[in-house]
């Protein structure tokens, strides 16, 4: 089955299932599947996709991005990295990952163990990076007269956030994702998470305190959310 919008055809899937609702999802690789009731007629299930359209398309066209970013980790390929592009080197003896002049040397033999490798080096090198970022961050909320403790942070891999607070105990999960971005995106998660110690909504009062903390919030903000400006 097909819909169209904005002028855009996209394919999707109906499964027919033992339920009560229809429901919608966009896979990793962006396509597009429907289960519905046994019972539910084909027009009740294109009112349905068509009524969510504008969130399907979206959701479908992030993800097909997302895919076409993605490294595929073979010896020599590019890697993202603070915002900058670093060359990937497979290193044919054992050793330990370095980077040195933008090129990222890891011991792999193939694409799946270079993942795993780098995977690993994120986690490892992101540790020292939050840590200082982390006590900056705390020192200037202090300094500009906010009363927030030094977190204690916690490395994570989240799917779809890139930090948490948990204000009661103190707590920040950061997404070592972030690592591939510059790093006024990684402060600017930072000053975000520690604006929830002050609020743990969104409310205006929150984007006041973030916004007063990092000015600059909103253009790296975009950068994460990959939003297109202009
Ligand atoms: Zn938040």
């Amino acid at each position: 089955m097909q819909f169209t919008y904005h002028g855009q055809t996209y394919d999707y899937t109906v499964t027919r299932k033992n339920m009560k609702n229809i429901i919608a999802h966009v896979r990793q690789d962006g396509t597009i599947w429907v289960s519905a009731p046994y019972h539910a007629p084909q027009a009740f299930i294109q009112e349905f996709v068509k009524a969510n359209a504008p969130q399907l398309s979206e959701m479908a066209e992030k993800a097909k991005q997302q895919t076409a970013d993605r490294p595929d980790f073979t010896d020599g390929s590019k890697l993202p990295h603070l915002g900058e592009q670093i060359t990937l080197h497979y290193s044919p003896v054992p050793c330990c990952a370095s980077i040195s002049d933008g090129v990222l040397t890891l011991y792999a033999r193939s694409p799946q163990e270079a993942e795993l490798a780098h995977r690993q080096w994120l986690i490892d090198t992101c540790v020292a990076l939050y840590r200082q970022i982390n006590r900056e961050v705390s020192a200037h909320y202090n300094r500009m007269g906010y009363d927030v403790p030094l977190a204690r942070i916690e490395i994570k891999e989240m799917k779809s956030r890139w930090g948490s607070c948990t204000a009661r105990t103190g707590r920040i999960s950061m997404n070592f994702r972030l690592m591939q971005y510059p790093l006024g995106c990684i402060y600017g998660v930072f000053y975000h998470e520690y604006a929830h110690f002050m609020h743990l909504d969104h409310s205006k009062a929150f984007y006041a305190v973030l916004y007063r903390m990092y000015p600059e919030y909103e253009k790296f903000d975009a950068i994460l959310n990959h939003k297109q400006k202009g």
